[in-house]
């Protein structure tokens, strides 16, 4: 796969933006996966792009409506055919860990890159989301000196358990 990142931005990503974002107040220092469908499984649609945009409509379906008024977003969504979308350029905060630890310090947000793989913790990730996982990792250590790489379950433990038991760590690079 062939990328350059730009202006804290991956050149062939599309780039949707979200408002859903603040400054850094420190270094980057680790990258989060985590995995989102909505509703839990069903990919064919636009419903995550329009949640991190603020625009998804609540009375779709049931299982959103405990959305209504979420204001989230990640850096990354990688979809199940490897497409990356770009929500939030590096340098700037998104916001998909919430509360959050990691080695003592609060507030992940703050010092990680989020990563969403378009999924669920039900089911196997696909081969195309890391093909494209993997080469982008390596890039995002490089260029911003990241030493860690964790799930969302490792750093919100009582709350949340995405990427799930599916996601196969032994996968990535090292
Ligand atoms: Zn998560």
């Amino acid at each position: 796969m062939n990328f350059e990142i730009k202006n804290n931005l991956i050149d062939t990503a599309k780039i949707i933006k979200s408002p859903n974002h603040s400054e850094r107040s420190c270094a980057i220092d680790l990258i989060v996966i985590h995995c989102i469908s909505l509703p839990e499984g069903n990919f064919l649609n636009s419903n995550v792009m329009d949640l991190f945009q603020n625009k998804l409509d609540c009375n779709k379906h049931p299982s959103f409506k405990n959305l209504e008024d979420l204001k989230v977003s990640a850096h990354l969504f990688i979809r199940r055919n490897g497409e990356i979308i770009q929500f939030v350029p590096f340098d700037k905060c998104a916001w998909h860990a919430g509360e959050s630890s990691f080695n003592d310090r609060g507030n992940c947000n703050n010092f990680s890159i989020g990563i969403e793989l378009e999924g669920t913790v039900q089911k196997e990730f696909t081969d195309k989301q890391y093909e494209v996982l993997n080469p982008v990792i390596l890039k995002l250590k490089e260029e911003y000196k990241i030493n860690h790489v964790v799930g969302h379950s490792d750093i919100a433990p009582d709350r949340k358990i995405d990427p799930g038991p599916h996601f196969d760590w032994e996968r990535l690079n090292d």
